[in-house]
């Protein structure tokens, strides 16, 4: 089969499209043929080889994926060949064997039923950002319905995850960013006011559009640039929660104190097996029913995945990159 793998860690060029033998499920694997495998910033900062999880070397990345079983191994129960599925958690990825494959060699936990409304791009398009999103949202801020959020980068995988997530609860949903396109889509997924983070006087509208009062939750993806100013657009117990952050930021904490607000810092690698199964009924859930509707902004070939890479660190996010095998 064909296969992304990194052999030696260092820029985008180091993604090399190869053949490799097939996986063969062992006692208690599955084998997925994938159909897509969605592009994560994480993915990016891991073949750097300075970010906190240094897979060994060869590895083939990819957390995220979609696709069909082909084969299972024994003692494997509950799937079967030919189901649709979509792949999320880390898995084998760790050990080397990740989703911008032929097919991905994994274990019962990393895979779900994917609903029949929802797309192999779509179902590729989940795990990293929606399990982010739900996790940010209701379980490190405990967004409750009536609150305001501003999605600090919404138009992204994380961010349209959340308004979408934030929307469905009944939560007044404050979008965020950088392009026009980007923000209609944001709108089109349940954003109810729009702000362009690029504008010099946005953080003004955001005040504004809460009548002075500020926001409940911050969901946001760029600490470094938005968290001192995110402390003064929070109401009274206002909750920021750290997604994304690329350096360092001073902060007046002041800010914090007077408002008793809380910044929640929070990492997917850290949720547990209770946490995670309460995620997937919530995605499954709301995929099936129409609450959830992923954006594929980009299809790649899967030979392309070190533009993937370069693609996914630019600005002018529209949801979701795949790569296609
Ligand atoms: P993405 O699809 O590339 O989206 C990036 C988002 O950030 C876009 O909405 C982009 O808006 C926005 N952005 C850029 N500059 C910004 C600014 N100055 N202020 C506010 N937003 C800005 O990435 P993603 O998958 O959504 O991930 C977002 C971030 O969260 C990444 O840093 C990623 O590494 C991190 N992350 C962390 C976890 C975790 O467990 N903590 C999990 C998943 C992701 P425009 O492009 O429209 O300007």
């Amino acid at each position: 089969m064909r296969a992304i793998r990194v052999h030696q860690f260092g820029g985008p060029d180091v993604l090399k499209l190869e053949e490799i033998p097939d996986p063969k499920p062992g006692a208690g694997e599955i084998v997925v043929r994938v159909r897509a495998a969605g592009v994560n910033p994480v993915d990016a900062y891991m073949h750097t080889g300075t970010y906190a999880r240094k897979p060994p070397l060869p590895y083939t990345p990819g957390f995220d994926g979609a696709g069909e079983i082909e084969s299972v191994g024994a003692d494997v129960k509950g799937f079967a060949a030919g189901d649709r599925v979509y792949i999320a958690g880390p898995g084998n990825t760790v050990s080397g064997a990740g989703t911008y494959a032929d097919k991905a060699l994994c274990s019962p936990s990393q895979l779900h039923p994917l609903p029949a409304r929802a797309s192999f791009g779509q179902g590729a398009a989940l795990g990293v950002p929606y399990c982010t999103a739900y996790r940010a949202l209701f379980q490190r801020a405990g967004a409750r319905p009536g609150e305001v959020v501003l999605v600090h980068g919404a138009t992204g995988g994380v961010g349209l995850a959340s308004v979408e997530f934030a929307h469905a609860r009944g939560l007044t949903v404050i979008g965020s960013g950088g392009t026009d396109k980007g923000l209609a889509t944001v709108r089109d997924h349940g954003g109810d006011v729009l702000v362009n983070h690029k504008s010099p006087a946005y953080t003004d509208e955001i005040v504004r559009a809460t009548g002075g009062r500020g926001v409940d939750v911050i969901v946001e993806m760029a600490a470094h640039v938005n968290l001192d100013r995110d402390l003064g657009l929070l109401a009274k117990h206002g909750r920021v929660v750290v997604v994304g952050n690329r350096g360092r930021v001073e902060i007046d904490a002041r800010q914090a104190m007077g408002r008793d607000a809380a910044i929640l810092g929070m990492t997917l690698f850290n949720v547990n097996e209770r946490d995670m199964a309460e995620i997937h009924a919530a995605l499954i859930a709301g995929l099936a029913g129409g609450a959830l509707n992923p954006v594929v902004g980009r299809e790649l070939p899967l030979a392309d995945a070190s533009k993937a890479h370069e693609h996914i660190m630019e600005p002018g996010a529209l949801g979701k990159i795949v790569l296609v095998p």
